[in-house]
């Protein structure tokens, strides 16, 4: 657009000097003409010159960028935390039993990242449904005492796998596990499981820490296409079908880790979309666990780490069988791929990180009324549900009002900003965040530090439906949020980035 309106400017322009120009010349002499012309040779000589040195000014900085000396120090390690025994999955509540067996593994992986300053940053992704707040904070405290790293350099990760264990909720569970109708056995199981996962986490981080070694970073991108809104607006409200008329973001965000030498170390990129292409009962990464499998194929000694960004209304389709988690997998590493052989922007220190909570307000709770009302229902969630908030009332006095949401935002040097948003946050999020955040690349990740539920945005608030509030039946949550939910994300993500790109001498 902005071309299209500049352009006919600067021609006509151009034109307007030929002829006057043409003017001039036709009221001289031919010999003057030429000395005239002669004249201007060294002129001209020197402008060429002055051309040349410019555009070398002008490349360097980003020659050098391309080739700059490994200002970075990267470490990597990652780790299988596969259940060694057959445990209850998480994601689909109409589960009838227990896993039986594995497709591939499911991974832990951590790259530490420091900068020429040794602020250092370590991301920590997980082929897991979640992340729980409990698990963030254990984590967070024991990798400060341990390894001195601060709350606000620690970003956890999940990549929504509905093909993994459950992970028993502790903080802000009522009825903990029985959402998934589970046996004693089973929630003993999968307590078990969280205490192996937190110490190979601990592990994960410290062998990361340990393995710093010079790092050159470039982000970059590109697109796929498989992910589609599972919002469809029936007759009955909005259901989870595929909705191809509705929002979606395509993007994958990625980030090389190459060495000194240039070889690439590892690759870290994102994409909006839930991992739900598999059903079954065996553990599988899904396209997530896929796409990281082909790109550490393709690049030995290479790790591979996926990011969810903001897939909350986001379902891979087609889906429902191996074949096509593998071709999502497929697609998407090829995006990886693309990106890779596309021009990377450099990516330079120094690391700016802000950690914090943002208030978010549910509606109106429920009257007790309303909840024994409720508990005659025939359907077994919203039974439990109301059952669950009783529970509240009884035990506490109140249903909770207020949910505390974190938010992380990265930022290095001016080069590339990462919003990591808690939740399960629709695409509308990322969408507004990156058209409002000038300045550098933005990538919008979600599904960090604490997947407690649903994320909606105004719009799909209003709209209702699963993700609008009907999901939260399957938290302890009481649900919906009130309508202030956006506004509030959304503002505390403008603060933090003022905050993280504020110019170092005004920051606190
Ligand atoms: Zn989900």
């Amino acid at each position: 657009m902005n071309r299209q309106t500049v352009n006919p400017v600067r021609n006509s322009k151009g034109r307007k000097n030929m002829a006057r120009k043409a003017k001039f010349s036709n009221g001289v002499k031919t010999q003057q003409r030429k000395l005239a012309m002669l004249k201007w040779i060294p002129a001209l000589c020197l402008i060429a010159i002055a051309g040349l040195i410019c555009q070398k000014v002008v490349e360097l900085p980003c020659a050098r960028a391309n080739e700059q000396r490994p200002d970075w120090k990267a470490g990597l390690a990652s780790v299988v935390i596969t259940p060694e025994q057959s445990m209850w999955m998480a994601g689909y509540a109409a589960r009838t039993k227990p896993s039986e067996g594995k497709v591939h593994d499911l991974y832990a992986k951590a790259l530490a990242l420091e900068d020429d300053q040794r602020t250092r940053l370590v991301i920590v992704t997980v082929d897991l449904i979640g992340i729980t707040l409990s698990l963030r904070e254990w984590l967070e405290k024991e990798v400060g005492q341990q390894y001195k790293l601060p709350p606000e350099g620690l970003l956890l990760s999940a990549s929504h796998t509905h093909s993994g264990p459950v992970i028993r909720e502790t903080k802000y569970s009522i009825y903990g596990d029985t959402v998934y109708g589970l046996s004693p056995e089973h929630i003993q199981k999968s307590q078990q499981y969280v205490e192996t996962l937190q110490q190979k986490l601990l592990q994960l981080v410290g062998q990361a820490i340990d393995s710093l070694a010079p790092a050159r970073l470039g982000y970059t991108h590109a697109r796929a296409g498989f992910a589609m809104n599972r919002r469809l607006k029936t007759e009955q409200g909005y259901r989870i079908r595929p909705n191809p008329d509705g929002p979606v973001d395509h993007d994958v965000p990625v980030l090389r880790i190459d060495g000194p030498d240039g070889e690439l170390r590892a690759v870290l990129f994102g994409y909006a979309c839930h991992n739900t292409t598999l059903s079954f009962y065996e553990f599988c990464g899904d396209y997530a666990g896929f796409a990281q499998q082909y790109l550490e194929e393709a690049h030995d000694g290479a790790t591979a780490m996926f990011i969810t960004g903001c897939g909350g209304d986001q379902n891979p389709y087609p889906r429902g069988t191996l074949t096509l988690a593998q071709q999502h997998g497929r697609a998407l590493a090829n995006a990886v791929e693309a990106a890779l052989v596309s021009r990377a922007r450099p990516v330079r220190g120094p690391i700016r990180a802000a950690l914090e909570t943002v208030t978010l307000k549910f509606a109106e709770p429920p009257t007790r009324q309303q909840l024994e009302q409720e508990t005659k229902s025939t359907n077994k969630y919203e039974r439990r549900h109301a059952e669950a908030l009783l529970k509240e009332l009884e035990q506490t006095g109140k249903i909770r009002t207020t949910y505390p949401y974190l938010e992380q935002v990265v930022q290095f040097g001016n080069d590339l900003t990462i919003v990591a948003l808690a939740g399960e946050a629709v695409v509308d999020y990322s969408l507004r965040l990156k058209a409002e955040l000038a300045g550098p690349p933005v990538w919008v990740a979600a599904y960090c530090n604490d997947v407690f539920g649903y994320v909606p945005s105004l719009r799909v608030l209003q709209e209702g439906g699963y993700e609008g509030g009907g999901a939260m039946r399957y938290t302890p949550l009481p649900g919906p949020f009130a309508p202030s939910v956006e506004k509030r994300v959304v503002d505390k993500v403008h603060e933090l980035v003022n905050k993280v790109r504020a110019p170092l001498e005004t920051r606190q």
